[in-house]
């Protein structure tokens, strides 16, 4: 970048790139230490995906009497990574997410006046049968079970502003609409950006520099080269500006990143028909499903990540979710639902103002259902040989496997695919639905390798002095897919290490 470009200087102790959740978390935490902090915001204006915040320890878990074992889930994150993580990273998550979870609900409760103790904490009342703690099975061994790690905090309407407000109140500046393009070095050590805003290029001088610029799920290109399934990805729903930036000008300094392939968080929302994803879930429920044959292929009583992944193993990496007309029925709703995210009832948690609640219902409504019928991308028929026909899957074989299914549903026991009982609807009163369904995309999980300290590191190994990434930016944590057992770590993961990374930045700064 040719200097005469460069139409502003600034100088700040820290920069923190991106001011996504994982970027003013770190921004407040080392502006609290008495540091000068600048952040910088591609975006205009602050926004914010994701409710869960899975920790484990905080205070509200400790008061509601919520004791998640420490070193179970420690032990279920590696082997979900197949090792092929820094199980002394998830260990940092694992000892310090509780308590930077306490410090995020003082600093809500001082800047928002809500009270710390009224948010909720996921534990998917609705999937607890007959006193059993949430879990899936397949014939009847527990493969996984959902940690009520997640509390439910309102992000763009409670999280955000908070952070915003301490951050004013700090002095740590926040500019928006500037985005980060390539770090500057001094010898071995970082020290600082150029920025690009609308009005032309800026150099922001720095001691440290926190990338908090989030993953790659805007960039093509990347997603090609490290996400086997991108090509079979039916709907992008993270957001369009996080195209990889700080995993690129980490990169360009000489960081290591991930090997491939990456994790992506997978979600099991790509209705084909549709252009833009819809809230409605029903048809993301663990209904039957089979692939383009009409053959039955799994245990449809999944996690989205890994529906996905057993939509992408089948011929076209697609799905035929097959159900009949008592999904009208709120018994059945219930008994079908509750996986995070997967809940077609939800009377028990209010999701905008993430408050316990008896109003029904913002991911399924019947009158969203009606019109995605409409638009064609849920197929309705009266007779099974009819959606057969529309499907365009072969009419005996689909006969043959809800016939199948309906004898499994009257046994009482799925001989086939060891799905829960519970989940067993024989599909036997018309009219009857089918959705095609493929994998839509969260975010990107992966990213540039760094220490339990978020310091990042060379290909060689070694620490890039005054370099720190965090949340979706830095990488050792997730490989795969996303464990959702573990409610909310991805939000969790953000805050903690935003805050464990600016903490230990400041120690640098200070040591200089
Ligand atoms: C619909 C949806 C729902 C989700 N729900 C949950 C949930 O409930 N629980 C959970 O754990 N996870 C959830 N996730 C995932 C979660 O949102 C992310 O994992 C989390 O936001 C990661 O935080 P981050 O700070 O790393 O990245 P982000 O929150 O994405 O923030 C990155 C920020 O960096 C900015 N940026 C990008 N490039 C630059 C640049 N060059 N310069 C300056 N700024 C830049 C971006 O504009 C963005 O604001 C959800 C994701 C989606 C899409």
């Amino acid at each position: 970048m040719p200097e005469k470009d460069i139409i502003d200087v600034l100088s700040t102790d820290i920069l923190v790139i991106g001011g996504g959740i994982s970027g003013l978390v770190a921004t407040v935490s080392a502006a609290e230490e008495g540091v000068s902090v600048i952040t910088l915001e591609k975006g205009d204006s602050p926004f914010q995906y994701g409710w869960w915040y899975g920790v484990i320890g905080s205070k509200l878990h400790k008061e509601r009497g919520i004791n998640i074992d420490k070193n179970h889930v420690w032990a279920l994150l590696q082997r979900a990574g197949l090792f092929r993580i820094d199980p002394r990273l998830i260990k940092m998550w694992v000892d310090n997410s509780g308590k930077v979870m306490d410090w995020l609900l003082d600093i809500i409760e001082d800047e928002s006046g809500i009270k710390y103790d009224s948010f909720p904490i996921e534990t998917h009342p609705e999937k607890v049968h007959n006193g059993e703690p949430p879990k899936v099975t397949i014939g009847g061994i527990e493969v996984l079970r959902y940690f009520p790690t997640a509390i439910l905090l309102p992000s763009n309407t409670v999280v955000v502003p908070s952070l915003l407000k301490r951050i004013e109140k700090l002095k740590g500046k926040v500019l928006f609409g500037t985005a980060g393009v390539q770090l500057l070095k001094d010898g071995d050590k970082v020290v600082g950006a150029v920025a690009k805003t609308k009005d032309g290029y800026i150099k922001i001088n720095s001691k440290a520099v926190i990338l908090a610029t989030g993953g790659y799920e805007g960039n093509k290109l990347m997603l090609r080269k490290y996400i086997p399934e991108a090509d079979s990805i039916v709907h992008v729903l993270g957001k369009p500006l996080n195209t990889g930036d700080g995993i690129l000008m980490a990169q360009w300094v000489g960081a290591a990143i991930d090997p491939w392939p990456h994790a992506p968080m997978l979600f099991d929302w790509g209705l084909y028909g549709t252009k833009v994803p819809t809230l409605e879930n029903i048809f993301r429920q663990p209904w039957l499903a089979v692939n383009m044959f009409g053959e039955r292929f799994y245990n449809e009583d999944n996690i989205y990540g890994y529906t996905c992944k057993a939509y992408f193993y089948q011929p076209g990496h697609f799905a035929w979710v097959i159900w009949d007309d008592k999904w009208r029925d709120e018994e059945i709703l219930l008994r079908m639902g509750g996986t995070v995210c997967e809940r077609t009832t939800n009377k028990y948690i209010d999701l905008t103002t993430g408050v316990f609640s008896n109003e029904p219902i913002i991911f399924h409504k019947e009158e969203w259902v009606e019109e995605l019928i409409n638009k064609g991308a849920i197929i309705r028929a009266s007779t099974i040989d009819e959606l057969a026909s529309k499907m365009g899957v072969p009419i005996e074989t689909l006969k043959k496997t809800i016939n199948r299914y309906n004898e499994l549903a009257m046994k009482g026991i799925d001989e086939d695919f060891g799905k829960d009982p519970h989940k067993l609807v024989a599909i036997d009163k018309p009219p009857y639905y089918a959705a095609k369904v493929g994998p839509a995309l969260l975010v990107t999980l992966s990213g540039v390798r760094v220490t339990p300290e978020l310091n990042v590191l060379s290909k060689d190994w070694k620490v890039i002095k005054g370099l720190y990434a965090v949340g979706n930016t830095c990488g050792g944590f997730f490989a795969y897919e996303y464990p959702v057992a573990v409610t909310g770590d991805s939000m969790g993961r953000a805050i903690t290490t935003g805050y464990i990374a600016a903490k230990k930045a400041v120690e640098y700064v200070k040591s200089l």
